[in-house]
């Protein structure tokens, strides 16, 4: 594929890095002011990792991700730049595309699996049918990829034979959604974004579809991108954790570090606030306060008004990310103190 790009000079590319989003910002004029929804993001997305988005509803995630593809919805305002890196091909800057050249690069270089896809199947057509019509879409060898869909399939653990000859609705949600995630692979892409692909699901289910994930990124070495509102479902699989709040990411790290060394207030309410298998429910504790609103984010630290442990530089001064240990960073000025003074219910051994 050979698609124009303006940011090559500007990517200092790594090998590692798959995606490379640079002071990504999305805004809507409202009545009431300017919108902001996503706010100055910066991240790089490895080759070959799961990274997790977390956050409450309303963070930004899934602006996020419809960012990744250029695929933020009129009026929406997209500042800043989204570089994918093909492994052996010159970066592309996925703002700066054309129509058709965006159309190839979304599901046969980035799929998407949008919040509520399952809805997205045509229930007048086929399972078939739609990979058909995918493969036709983009000039697949027809054949070829109706093989790889039969594989994919399998490799859910789904009968392909009964799948393909099935209309939506005659399969369950957790069949549904697998099928979906096969076709989101069949033009063989590299990184899949999905945003809460298992909401809906049974808790059973869920936990499969996990697992189903991990080995198909092993076999098909994919990145994966996992955005979901569920912390203790994404652990299971994600190398790094980012997490989001008011429309930035505001602690990012190794899954392991985050779970058990937190250092944003907000992370540690978060963690809090979520069930896991060490809580019971009396000790669950809700995150005092309200998300922000994106017309009127606080001034300062964005957490400031929820933040126990907010002083007066907290309301003046706007915390960039800052080192907490390798590779994992927090937008916080006392992360030191966010370990000391606020406990976590589920570990007593932190240190
Ligand atoms: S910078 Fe201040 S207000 Fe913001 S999270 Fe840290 S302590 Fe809380």
């Amino acid at each position: 594929m050979s698609v124009e790009t303006s940011a090559k000079e500007a990517t200092g590319t790594e090998d590692d890095v798959v995606l490379e989003v640079r002071d990504a910002r999305v805004t809507f004029d409202m009545e009431r002011g300017e919108s902001r929804v996503l706010d100055d993001v910066n991240i790089e997305i490895r080759r070959g990792e799961v990274l997790g988005v977390v956050g409450e509803s309303g963070s930004g995630k899934s602006m996020f991700a419809d960012s990744l593809l250029n695929a933020v919805v009129d009026p929406g305002q997209f500042s800043g730049q989204v570089i994918y890196h093909p492994k052996d091909d010159e970066p592309i800057d996925i703002h700066s595309l054309s129509p058709s050249d965006l159309k190839e690069i979304r599901w046969e270089e980035i799929s998407f699996m949008v919040q509520g896809a399952q809805s997205a199947f045509n229930p007048t057509m086929t399972i078939e049918s739609h990979f058909w019509e995918t493969l036709n879409e983009h000039d697949y060898d027809i054949q070829e990829g109706m093989e790889r869909a039969r594989q994919l399939l399998s490799d859910l653990y789904l009968d392909a034979d009964l799948v393909l000859d099935s209309y939506p609705h005659e399969l369950s949600g957790g069949m549904k959604q697998r099928a979906l995630i096969a076709l989101s692979l069949i033009l063989e892409p590299s990184v899949l974004v999905m945003d809460e692909p298992t909401a809906a699901l049974d808790l059973l289910m869920q936990r499969s579809i996990i697992s189903l994930l991990h080995r198909l990124k092993e076999k098909y070495d994919l990145t994966l991108v996992f955005i979901t509102h569920d912390l203790s479902l994404v652990s299971d699989i994600a190398d790094r954790l980012g997490v989001m709040y008011a429309f930035e990411f505001i602690e990012l790290g190794p899954t392991e570090e985050i779970l058990h060394h937190p250092s944003h207030p907000y992370t540690r309410a978060l963690l809090n606030s979520v069930p896991n298998l060490a809580t019971v429910e009396e000790e669950m504790k809700p995150i005092p306060g309200s998300a922000p609103d994106p017309v009127d984010i606080p001034t300062g630290c964005s957490y400031h008004p929820r933040c126990p442990l907010a002083d007066e530089k907290c309301l003046q001064e706007d915390p960039t990310m800052l080192p907490v240990d390798d590779e994992h960073e927090a937008a916080c000025f006392y992360r030191d103190e966010a370990r000391d003074e606020l406990p976590l219910n589920y570990l007593t051994d932190e240190s």
